[in-house]
């Protein structure tokens, strides 16, 4: 399977001169090549075909008014074209309804916050001895390895984003040598209100404190802005701020997202969701806990690490609401307002947890092999309060108090 590699990039002076001269060459070979197969349609004229667009691309090279695209690498003028294909195939298939509908191909503007190109390997780019990213037409640029690229990559996309910030992302395929050997457990997941995640063994897991810490700065920076008057220096400064500290969020989100999904990975041979269709969410009340807890990503990464490492990844419709059934003996005893965060099943005696219950009603929908009893409380232990809880990164420096695991 492919896999973005994503790295932190360091260029000089120069370097981001030259990368923004390739960025608004990118840009302009877009927007003209949008522009010819606007104006055929407008005409009534039949698609102009990409091969059409490149021959085009070659001539414009050799106009004055477009001279200066010859400064940049070719190799990104193309890709910028099927970056454009892409843009018209994904508008059609979602006309056709073969994927969700989307907007038309749109103009890029200088002021996009994410400006980007694309170099594939016929570009000539290479990482050097030195650990360098060398660019053609832009130089070798100080790139901050964190992690190491398991193969050789084949194409490498620099990326500027609104905080100013340049990143490298790379394509990689990955083999079958990162099947990882099977263990036993299985756990399911349920996505709790009050914490991040739920596991059916008992584990609920929060936000850990970097990320907490990263959104108290993103607020404070926020408001900070919205005191600031308009079209003043200060709110530019400010706004950049803003960017800086989203990103940062953004970052520290992904960071937990990653940690936590591998450690799932590793230590179970199959994992169940359920699928919230968190848009159907995002129009209720609890739209900003889930959108701020960004499920969708971290169940997006549990499903490509399933596929990358070998192990079962289940994903569960929405077969009914899971606090109304009993994990343990099945009896379904109604529905239970949202303040219930513990009954006793009628029916078996079972002490429940509401989202232990959840989660363990996730994993027995997918048929995964959980045994029930996790799902229940001793009366008179709560689970430890918020502050208590919440994972950590390397769970063996952690006791099972701060990894949130629930007194059973
Ligand atoms: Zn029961």
């Amino acid at each position: 399977m492919q896999l973005g590699y994503g790295f932190r990039l360091y260029p000089n002076g120069p370097q981001r001169s030259a990368l923004a001269r390739a960025f608004g060459c990118a840009r302009v070979v877009f927007n003209d090549a949008l522009c010819v197969r606007e104006d055929a349609r407008a005409a009534g004229l039949p698609f102009v075909t990409s091969g059409e667009l490149s021959k085009r691309l070659t001539a414009s090279k050799k106009t004055p008014e477009r001279a200066w695209l010859a400064e940049v690498s070719s190799v990104i003028l193309q890709q910028s074209l099927r970056d454009l294909d892409t843009a018209y195939r994904n508008f059609f298939d979602g006309l056709k309804g073969k994927r969700p509908k989307m907007g038309p191909p749109r103009f890029k503007s200088r002021k996009d916050t994410r400006q980007a190109i694309r170099f594939t390997a016929n570009a000539g780019w290479e990482i050097t001895p030195g650990g360098k990213l060398r660019l053609p037409k832009v130089g070798d640029v100080t790139v901050k390895w964190s992690r190491m690229l398991p193969s050789v990559p084949t194409t490498v996309t620099v990326i500027k984003d609104s905080a100013e910030r340049y990143f490298a992302s790379f394509v990689v395929e990955t083999g079958p040598e990162d099947v990882l050997a099977p263990v036993t457990p299985e756990v399911g997941i349920d996505l709790g209100l009050g914490h991040f995640a739920v596991l059916s063994d008992g584990r609920k897991i929060d936000s850990p404190r970097f990320l907490r810490r990263a959104e108290k700065r993103l607020k404070k920076a926020q408001r900070n802005l919205s005191r600031k008057a308009r079209g003043s220096n200060n709110r530019n400064k400010a706004r950049l701020t803003v960017a800086r500290a989203h990103a940062r969020v953004a970052d520290a989100r992904r960071e937990f997202h990653h940690q936590l999904s591998t450690q799932l990975i590793r230590e179970n041979q199959a994992i169940a969701v359920e699928d919230l269709a968190v848009k159907g969410l995002a129009r209720t009340h609890l739209a900003k806990s889930v959108h701020d807890a960004g499920w969708s990503q971290f169940v997006t990464m549990l499903e490509y690490k399933a596929t990358r490492y070998g192990r079962t990844f289940v994903r569960i419709g929405r077969f009914e609401p899971t606090s109304q059934v009993c994990s343990a003996c099945g009896t379904k005893d109604g529905p239970k307002p949202l303040h219930v965060r513990q009954w006793t099943c009628a029916e078996c005696g079972a002490v429940l947890d509401r989202d232990i219950n959840a989660a363990v009603n996730v994993a027995k929908a997918a048929g995964l092999a959980v045994t029930a009893c996790r799902a229940r409380v001793r009366p008179g232990l709560l689970p430890a309060p918020r502050e208590e809880t919440g994972t950590h990164p390397e769970p063996h420096t952690t006791t099972a108090r701060q990894r949130g695991i629930a007194p059973l």
